[in-house]
């Protein structure tokens, strides 16, 4: 038997006599014994003062062959010996031992805190930390995107729930988070509100439940529930993430109802509408729904030209008409790339300390090149790459091959091309839910899946992409 099997044994026996013993005793003269020996059931207790001893053997005996009977399941004789010395020593090493842990832990606790600092100082950065740019006056619109900014600066105006929840609606980089981030910004001084990405709150919430196991306090999910719950305010930005988490959306669904019962205004943003997030429950469907639903489509092509002359115009460049012209017509689906071209441009001209021109521009940026990509090259790609025909992709086929030929076809068309969904549905002859699956799925996949991963860098290289 090891030490520590006779420490436990000893432990359990602490407690039966703890309950038999009177307090006062019991913490003088039972608590400091050691148990130094077990073998051919005899135990050996060990204590430091020949009295306690006397007294315990006097007055307790039979609740100590008793307690480790209970404990032992047998009968044992328990032997008493004082030896100070090794008493001493004993209690040394443990004390040092203690202090070891003791110390250990307070390094655990210290890290647990800083790491509990850092989660709420990334709460904080997203939720006082609003991004500047990020203003009602500073978004551009046109009839694209109006009735998003008009919803947005009513539920700024007047956040009382009146549509609640404010349901934003739009592909990457139309500009939901710079309208939700705006509502943010108009009611900071007054209203107490939590901003916060979806991912974000999604590994709050596990971190306090993991932790939670370990200390058995519920202390860190109060933290959470109180962050989220007890404000007037709550933006939650992309909102799509939380599909299939199942309990981060049974999560959602409880602060979304806590809040909504209170009346306050929460704001979600998301790149599909409610109905197309097949593994949302539909009870959380529905609540997205109940309020108001606004959507976001791409900006006309002058309204893109306005945003590249207000992005010179804050920098104090000068740019010609004919540069702004030519990002727009070949940036049309997705603001945040359109910024990113001029920026582009931008960087090397400054790089090359050269004047900014439409050659120039065209120099850095190739559309051209990359205009004459479409659908039907992506296809012949892919389907060269798994040595099947165009016909298998656009076919109701369900072989491991083609489907997965059809499904990387639908991501890169999606991803590199920015095709919309019905385009690619069109192509593949399959409903445009069955596209939103096949992307989701391609890009899951190829997180996990280093060969697949391999195989759709092959074929986008084969495309220049
Ligand atoms: P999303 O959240 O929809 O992916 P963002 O809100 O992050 O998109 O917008 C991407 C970038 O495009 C941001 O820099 C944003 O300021 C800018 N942007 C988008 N739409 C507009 C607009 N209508 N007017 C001005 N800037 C816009
Ligand atoms: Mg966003």
């Amino acid at each position: 038997m090891n030490a520590e099997q006779i420490e436990k044994i000893w432990e359990d026996v602490k407690k039966i006599l703890e309950t038999e013993i009177p307090v006062s005793s019991y913490d003088a003269w039972v608590e400091p014994l050691e148990l130094i020996d077990y073998e051919d059931n005899q135990i050996k207790l060990l204590s430091g003062q020949a009295i306690a001893v006397e007294y315990l053997k006097k007055n307790h005996y039979p609740k100590f062959l008793e307690a480790f009977k209970q404990v032992l399941q047998k009968e044992v004789t328990v032997n008493f010996e004082t030896d100070k010395e090794t008493f001493d020593k004993i209690k040394k090493a443990k004390a040092k031992e203690e202090k070891k842990e003791e110390r250990k832990a307070e390094k655990i606790q210290k890290k647990e805190e800083e790491h509990k600092k850092a989660i709420e100082n990334l709460g904080y950065v997203q939720s006082m930390n609003l991004n500047l740019k990020y203003r009602f006056d500073n978004f551009v619109t046109d009839e694209n995107n109006k009735m998003a900014k008009a919803a947005a600066e009513m539920v700024a105006k007047n956040p009382n729930a009146q549509y609640n929840p404010l349901y934003i609606q739009g592909g990457s980089g139309l500009g939901k988070t710079h309208l939700m981030q705006a509502i943010g910004h108009a009611l900071i001084k007054n209203k107490k509100i939590q901003c916060v990405k979806s991912e974000i709150f999604i590994n709050e919430y596990i971190n306090s439940t993991a932790r939670n196991k370990e200390s058995n306090k519920s202390n860190l999910m109060n933290k959470f529930r109180q962050k989220y719950r007890n404000i007037d305010v709550l933006l939650i930005d992309d909102i799509q993430f939380f599909e299939g988490k199942k309990q981060c959306m049974e999560e959602l669904f409880n602060t979304f109802d806590s809040l909504h019962i209170a009346n306050k205004q929460i704001v979600l943003t998301s790149d599909r509408l409610p109905k197309d997030m097949p593994e949302m429950p539909q009870r959380l469907i529905s609540r997205f729904e109940q309020g108001l639903v606004v959507e976001i489509q791409p900006p006309k092509e002058e309204t893109r030209i306005k945003i590249l002359k207000n992005i010179a115009n804050t920098k104090n460049l000068t740019v010609p008409d004919s540069v702004f012209e030519y990002i727009a017509k070949n940036y049309k689906t997705n603001v945040r790339e359109l910024e990113g071209a001029f920026n582009k441009v931008e960087a090397f001209a400054s790089f090359e300390d050269t004047e900014i021109t439409l050659d120039f521009a065209k120099h850095v940026l190739k559309c051209e090149e990359r205009n004459e990509l479409n659908i039907e090259k992506i296809a012949q790609e892919v389907s060269k790459h798994y040595g099947i025909s165009i016909e298998d992709i656009k076919s109701s086929a369900r072989s491991a091959n083609i489907s997965k030929a059809r499904k990387i076809t639908a991501f890169i068309s999606k991803e590199y091309l920015k095709l919309k969904l019905e385009e690619i549905a069109k192509y593949i002859d399959k409903k445009h839910q069955t596209v939103i699956y096949a992307c989701d799925q391609i890009k899951e996949k190829i997180s996990k899946d280093n060969n697949l991963e391999k195989e759709v860098k092959e074929i986008l290289s084969t495309l220049n992409l």
